[in-house]
């Protein structure tokens, strides 16, 4: 099944999506368990959004920033068409300041960081440098947490990056094991959850 020809990418994600042909990236599924997006307002920039922006990253297909409102907010949607036929969502967000003036506007300029990364890879949102980045990571099966990490954390749907120094002594800690203490986590088993 061929991308959506030219000019007609808008019913194309909307076909898809009233057909419940499309996946959510994992980027998109950490969104919706901090609550910052959930699967209705995606449903409904996928099928009624209006394509603001048209991303092309390094050679690959294009995807496309869709806008909609959903119970009088405004909602966003990077949708990827891909050529097997699927519609991927790599991201989701309700646009706010300070990286979107409007839902329709990006904010000139944004905020100047020269030191680090200034906006990001996924949403375009402007990065704030935090000292509480949690990391999650499984190893064998068993769930670890990496506490009050120096990132900077995407302002806008949550994407943390870390620089190399800090990358480098992750990296390091978690070989050790270097572990400080442990905690119960709630568990949802989709299979047997009511
Ligand atoms: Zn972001």
């Amino acid at each position: 099944m061929p991308l959506p020809a030219p000019g007609r990418a808008t019913t194309w994600i909307a076909e898809r999506a009233e057909a419940s042909h499309y996946v959510l990236s994992e980027h998109v599924i950490r969104s919706l368990m901090a609550g910052r997006i959930a699967v209705p307002q995606i449903e409904t920039a996928l099928r009624s959004g209006r394509i603001i922006e048209e991303h092309r990253h390094g050679g690959r297909d294009p995807a496309y920033l869709l806008c909609a409102v959903h119970d009088g907010k405004p909602v966003h949607a990077v949708a990827a068409p891909r050529t097997d036929g699927w519609l991927a969502v790599i991201h989701a967000y309700v646009p706010a300041p300070p990286f979107w003036r409007t839902a329709l506007h990006r904010s000139p300029g944004g905020p100047a960081m020269s030191d680090s990364i200034t906006s990001c890879y996924f949403c375009g949102g402007a990065i704030k440098q935090v000292t509480v980045g949690n990391f999650d990571y499984r190893l064998e099966g068993r769930l670890y947490v990496i506490k009050k990490v120096p990132a900077g954390l995407c302002e806008q749907c949550g994407e943390k990056y870390v620089d190399a120094e800090v990358g480098r002594r992750l990296n390091a800690l978690i070989a050790e094991q270097a572990f400080t203490g442990s905690e119960a986590v709630g568990v949802i088993d989709y299979a047997v959850a009511p």
